[in-house]
């Protein structure tokens, strides 16, 4: 997996020693100078990850972070804050800023490939999620929103899992204490999966030695493997200096790691930092479903618009060449529907169109697809359906509407509806979608002129 870095430091032998080892492992490497150049270049370049020197003489780094994480062109960019002076406070101040993680100088190549490949690999996965949301932004269904606007304190628990009692209930205490997300302290790894089942938490703070001997590498892996815990965050504490394990632990899929002895704040920052993806990743998945379904589904009624149903269309001819049968497709039209609009205002239409598509769905098979084609257009794909079941099924539908008078909204009394239909039977050989809904559309408007309230089938050449 390779992929585009930004370097930006204003000392050229940094730039040179950074764009030595990133190049001798493959990645692309662009350089800048300082702040304002990097900023051009994060917009123009679209790197997939960011290098960041903190003190630089124009504009220090955690202004150009900040800035990078406030513009949609670039906030979904990873950022790793480069250092030399590498104290909490300092680790802190860039988390804040939507930093994702530091170096310090001189680099550890370890630490440095293992954080690279790890925050290219999430922001794959941020890419292909951002990539599905762009359409539904397209298509004006949902609004851009972006990891920064993120509540992190809402949502599922934080589990731990430390290497004793004592420093469990030190961790518990303050994150208590700094942080309104409940805590759920674990004593051994065994627990702690099972407590992973059923609480569902939203972070784990995993020590890389469990209690009872347990092992915070497996753990990490375990609840990688695990569909339930797969999108969770995990924050890893290793002992000072244990790199190795470490790079291990985000090469495993560990979100983040700490160094003990750390300060609880700097931890405290990690997890709002951690959790804020984790709720951008949850929003970004849910806006993508939600995206899909209202690009097929017709908000009114709450069936499928005619783009589904052109879709289902290919289907049902390719099943009918499979067993070489016949099927069926209605158009039906509310009788005089702007009638209705007039008399009693859009909220009554608006109702009698959702009584009629609840009706409509009562009177068809499971099989069968409905669709709202637009205004009072409905649209029925019936598979496997010769004349007789076709003209039995309309019938039914026609009766069901002429036979129960509508109640309006608002105490607006009730209006009586019907309906008129257009079939056209089509078979193996029909081949143009098209075509067939243009056929039972000719059979509705012989409907419509014979006087309403009845069915009409095109009339088949054959
Ligand atoms: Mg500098």
């Amino acid at each position: 997996m390779s992929g585009r870095v930004l370097v930006v430091d204003d000392v050229p032998t940094n730039r040179l020693l950074l764009r030595a080892k990133l190049s001798s492992a493959y990645y692309d490497v662009v350089v800048a100078e300082n702040g304002t150049r990097a900023l051009e270049l994060a917009r123009s370049e679209q790197p997939d990850m960011i290098m960041l020197d903190v003190m630089m003489p124009d504009i220090d780094g955690f202004t150009v972070c900040s800035i990078l994480k406030s513009q949609e062109e670039t906030a979904h960019i990873p950022v790793i804050m480069v250092t030399s002076l590498d104290t909490p406070e300092e680790r802190i101040r860039g988390l804040e800023v939507g930093a994702d993680d530091f170096l310090s100088k001189p680099f550890n190549d370890l630490a440095l490939f293992a954080r690279v490949r790890n925050l290219m690999r999430m922001k794959m996965m941020f890419d292909e999620l951002r990539l599905r949301d762009m359409t539904s932004r397209e298509l004006g269904l949902t609004d851009y929103i972006s990891e920064q606007d993120m509540e992190p304190e809402v949502g599922g628990p934080i589990l731990l899992a430390p290497r004793c009692q004592r420093e469990g209930e030190e961790w518990d205490a303050f994150l208590r204490d700094r942080l309104n997300v409940p805590t759920i302290l674990t004593s051994s790894e065994r627990e702690a999966l099972n407590l992973a089942r059923l609480e569902l938490p939203d972070c784990f703070v995993v020590h890389q030695h469990l209690m009872e001997g347990g092992d915070g590498l497996r753990f990490v892996s375990a609840l990688r493997a695990r569909p339930e815990t797969r999108q969770s965050a995990i924050i890893l504490v290793v002992e000072n200096g244990d790199i190795q394990t470490a790079a291990k632990g985000l090469d495993l899929g560990a979100s983040d790691y700490i160094e003990a002895p750390f300060d609880p704040s700097e931890l405290v920052a990690r997890i709002r930092s951690q959790l804020r993806r984790k709720r951008y990743s949850d929003w970004l998945r849910s806006s993508v479903r939600n995206g899909l379904k209202m690009a097929v589904i017709d908000p009114l009624t709450g069936i499928y618009n005619r783009r589904y149903a052109a879709q289902h269309m290919n289907r049902v001819m390719e099943r009918a060449r499979e067993i070489d049968g016949l099927f069926a497709v209605m158009m039906i039209d509310l009788d005089k529907f702007k009638v209705i609009n007039d008399r009693y205002g859009h909220d009554a239409g608006d109702a009698v169109l959702r009584e009629f598509s609840r009706r409509l769905q009562e009177n068809i098979r499971g099989v069968d697809l409905v669709a709202r084609f637009g205004g009072e257009e409905f649209f029925v794909a019936m598979p496997d359906v010769d004349q007789l079941a076709a003209a039995a099924a309309a019938e039914r539908i026609r009766g069901a509407i002429e036979g129960a008078p509508f109640i309006l909204p608002h105490g607006a009394g009730e209006a009586h509806v019907t309906v008129s239909i257009g079939v056209a039977i089509a078979d193996s050989s029909d081949e143009d979608a098209e075509a067939i809904i243009r056929r039972a559309d000719l059979a509705l408007f012989e409907s419509k002129e014979g006087g309403r309230n009845r069915v009409s089938f095109f009339a088949q050449a054959a």
